[in-house]
């Protein structure tokens, strides 16, 4: 048992008091884990493009004061009453949607949209009491996904928390716990394209490159990179990415340009944008007849997704995922190790490294197209 369980515990965060404006690094209180919870110390955590969405709230539920973060790794700090499959030490994965074991969701092979903790971008409290764990100076600053990992110290629901091997060096196996996972998954468990297919991932950052990877896994020939920032071309090389388009150089909509490029359309297309424009696109530039489109970027709350029906008659079809379709703490220890044993790469997509004293270099690096992913450490 560690010497600060069952007591709150006084940490640094970087909390975002208003939308937009840089994070300040605050002492903050985080009181114990109720039952089925954990407490956690964060190690490493990176930014993900979630996390500025929700920050910046222009197409957003606003919720403020809020710790922001899911992208992260760290160790069990403590466990609430009656946890059982936690010890303090575990090495973990906190993930944004979480998988609670025994609902119609959890017991499906398809599915990893748990009923209890399937991701939920608008709740700022935990789930046992509907209160915050975090405070300052008494009073509460909000959750953000039942992760919060832009603290030293945060306290997740068991259910969102993967345990990996022990061995495994959490600078690095940190961004398997969104981004990389969610886009690898995206292409070996949703788009599953076959050997010889043409693919096209619209957004090449780190959910798109790691996209990208699983195609190429998977022995597509053809990978079309579609991104509006020139410099991502390069970067994606690394990827396996062969062909480029930049919507920006063609008079033409992108889909019939990659119609031209494909005789009539690529077989599967892999969207991590989080544009509209770019959702409609993905799914209109695949083959009629098979082509398969799956949409991973998070839209804003308005958006609307429209196309004429007879793209989906003309038998295209259209899906969505979070995660990757992985369950969290079923399948998350095995992407870990698919790293371990080096089948999977994870440092190329770690362009940038910060302390946490300077996260609001993340953001900068982000807003401004900047590299894939950048890693904060805590301890520094
Ligand atoms: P990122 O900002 O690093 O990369 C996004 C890329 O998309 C950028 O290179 C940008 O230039 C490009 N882009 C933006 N609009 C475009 C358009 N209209 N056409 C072509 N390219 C365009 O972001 P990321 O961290 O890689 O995340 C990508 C998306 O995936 C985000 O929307 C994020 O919220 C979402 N996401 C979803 C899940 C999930 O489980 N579904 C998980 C993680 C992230
Ligand atoms: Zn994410």
């Amino acid at each position: 048992m560690s010497n600060t369980a069952g007591q709150v515990i006084r940490c640094k965060a970087a909390v975002a008091w208003e939308a937009g404006k840089p994070l300040s690094i605050e002492e903050v209180e985080v009181a114990p884990p109720q039952a089925h919870e954990v407490r956690l110390k964060i190690l490493f955590t990176s930014l993900c493009h979630t996390d500025v969405y929700f920050w910046e709230a222009k197409g957003q539920t606003p919720l403020f004061p809020r710790i922001f973060g899911h992208e992260a790794g760290g160790i069990v700090e403590s466990v609430g009453p009656g946890v059982t499959d936690f010890q303090p030490g575990d090495q973990v994965l906190p993930v944004f949607t979480g998988e609670c074991g025994d609902c119609s969701h959890c017991k499906s092979e398809e599915s990893n949209m748990c009923d209890l903790l399937r991701i939920n971008t608008d709740r700022g409290v935990m789930l046992t009491d509907g209160k915050s764990r975090f405070s300052i100076k008494g009073k509460p600053v909000y959750h953000f996904v039942g992760t919060s990992t832009f603290s030293e110290y945060t306290v997740c629901h068991v259910g969102s928390v993967a345990k990996i091997n022990p061995a495994a060096p959490l600078d690095k196996v940190c961004i398997l716990s969104c981004g990389v996972s969610t886009g690898l998954g995206a292409a070996l468990n949703v788009a599953k394209p076959k050997k010889g297919h043409s693919v096209a991932v619209f957004g090449l950052g780190a959910v798109g490159l790691a996209a990208a990877e699983g195609a190429r896994l998977s022995g597509a020939s053809r990978i079309i990179g579609v991104d509006l920032n020139p410099s991502r071309f390069n970067e994606a090389k690394r990827f396996g990415v062969t062909e480029f388009v930049n919507p920006k150089d063609h008079k033409k909509p992108v889909q019939e340009v990659i119609a031209e490029m494909t005789g009539g359309g690529v077989d599967r297309s892999i969207e991590c944008t989080g544009n509209v424009q770019a959702m409609i696109q993905a799914f209109e530039c695949v083959h009629d007849g098979w082509g398969v489109a799956v949409l991973v970027g998070v839209p804003n709350k308005d958006d609307v997704f429209k196309t004429h029906p007879m793209n989906l008659l003309n038998e295209r079809t259209l899906k969505g995922t979070f995660f990757g379709n992985y369950k969290p703490r079923t399948d998350l220890p095995g992407v870990v190790e698919k790293y371990m044993n080096k089948e999977l790469e994870v440092e190329k997509f770690i362009t940038h490294s910060v302390p946490f004293t300077e996260i609001n270099k993340a953001f900068d690096y982000m807003l401004r197209g900047e590299g894939l992913r950048c890693i904060i450490r805590m301890g520094d």
